[in-house]
């Protein structure tokens, strides 16, 4: 072998140093901080603002960790932590993590300074913690967020915005509330900009808390925006989003849709939390069945329950593979990273439904009691076929991506 023959880079899944020991330190965050507290902030349905407060002082809440997890260029950081916090608690887990769509948001459309600006004020400070919202889902807009009627119209320096808001985490209790509206609404999503309400802005307003079937502990609420005043600067991009936005109504190419942009960078990362609440239910249901004994053995020693927890172990394997493989695409800017994003969030939010029903069935009727919290972990899951697109939009964005086609 001659010496200048150029060296391939060695393949390897193995998580490096510094992302082991993330993954640890959030691992024992949500064993000592989320599990033991799971069960009452689920009855209580509230904010656990003292969880968050801890997970600010212990530096989980806060803009070094989401720096740290979103520009690992490797894009494991987020998969590898989010399905341990997700593990200790998916309640108090979307508590914590629910800031980050604003944050994200506001990452990927606004310019540098809006970035600086704002990022800092959605976390607050572990002495002050604050929380913000991302708004975009309304009462005829859900999967089709193509037809958002949320307004915002120009009016001399300012934006205002007119519109009701559903469906949102922390809306109303954030302080930054970043809000999808409409500045042409015959452009459909090419028309849509984002803006930032700051804390304190006349005209917003917490509309009805929806009281949920899982993730109890996470606030969802209604935002009612009457003639909510921002300045111009409020509009994420700035100029340069303003010019896409001319562009687009005069017919030429305005490149990306921002909400799209953001979903398909955070739907890996909601994969992950899925996949953290199936390893819960799985783990939980290989102890009990390795307990329980009828018929004069453990019934982990049946196979009917066996395999059912052989295909367990499989099908979370399998998705939080591909949670990670999809973040890796997400990270690198692969071409297809659309497609495996929305692949990650379809699989793991089935795979944890599934996973948390047959792990009640391996309980058996103590499965069914609230006191062990298997049944809330079945409730917790189903919200990952749900929001960040449904099982059907995934569907159909795989559709679209797979046939080049229009597919409605
Ligand atoms: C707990 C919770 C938290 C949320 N947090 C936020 C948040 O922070 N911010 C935010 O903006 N939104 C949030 N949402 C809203 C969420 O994103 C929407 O609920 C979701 O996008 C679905 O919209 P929808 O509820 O209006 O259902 P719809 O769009 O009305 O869908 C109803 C059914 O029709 C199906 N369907 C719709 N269109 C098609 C189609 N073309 N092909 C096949 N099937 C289709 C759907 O899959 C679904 O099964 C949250 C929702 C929940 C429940």
């Amino acid at each position: 072998m001659t010496t200048d023959t150029p060296t391939q880079p060695v393949f390897s899944l193995e998580l490096s140093e510094e992302q082991r020991d993330l993954r640890d330190w959030v691992h024992s965050f949500a064993e000592r901080v989320l599990r033991p507290a799971a069960a009452e902030w689920d009855e209580r349905e509230e904010t656990p603002w003292p969880i968050i407060q801890e997970a600010a002082r212990d530096g989980l809440y806060g803009l070094e960790f989401f720096a740290k997890a979103t520009f690992d260029p490797t894009g494991q950081t987020i998969p590898v932590t989010f399905e341990e916090l997700f593990w200790g608690d998916a309640g108090s887990g979307m508590a914590i993590m629910g800031t980050l769509l604003a944050v994200s948001a506001i990452n990927g459309s606004g310019t540098n300074s809006q970035k600086g600006q704002w990022m800092p004020q959605c976390f607050g400070t572990p002495d002050e913690v604050k929380l913000a919202a991302f708004c975009v889902s309304e009462p005829d807009a859900g999967s089709d967020v193509s037809s958002l009627k949320t307004r915002a119209v120009r009016d001399g320096d300012d934006w205002v915005i007119n519109g009701h808001k559903t469906w949102i985490t922390n809306g109303g209790i954030a302080s930054v509330h970043v809000v999808v509206a409409s500045v042409y609404p015959e452009l459909g999503s090419r028309g849509q900009a984002t803006f930032v309400i700051p804390a304190g802005t006349t005209g917003l307003t917490q509309g009805r808390k929806i009281l949920k079937h899982g993730i109890r502990a996470s606030h969802t609420a209604e935002v009612n925006l009457d003639d909510v005043r921002v300045p111009f600067d409020c509009l994420l991009g700035g100029k340069e989003k303003l010019e896409r936005l001319e562009k687009a109504r005069s017919g030429e190419s305005s490149g990306r849709q921002d909400a799209m942009a953001t979903f398909t960078a955070t739907r890996p990362a909601v994969g992950a939390m899925a996949v953290g609440i199936s390893r819960a239910a799985y783990e939980q249901a290989l102890q009990y069945a390795k307990e329980r004994v009828q018929f004069g053995k453990a019934i982990v020693h049946h196979q009917g329950i066996a395999f059912t927890l052989a295909m367990m172990a499989t099908e979370i394997e399998a998705a939080r593979w591909l949670v990670r493989a999809a973040s890796w695409h997400a990270a690198t800017g692969h071409p297809d990273a659309r497609k495996l994003a929305s692949m990650a969030k379809l699989k793991a939010g089935e795979v944890a439904v599934w996973a948390t029903e047959r792990a009640i069935q391996v309980h058996g009727g103590a499965g069914y009691d609230r006191a062990l919290g298997v049944e809330r972990l079945h409730r917790d899951a189903k919200i990952y076929t749900i929001f960040e697109g449904t099982a059907e939009i995934q569907q159909l964005v795989i559709a679209r991506e797979i046939s080049g086609e229009r597919i409605e």
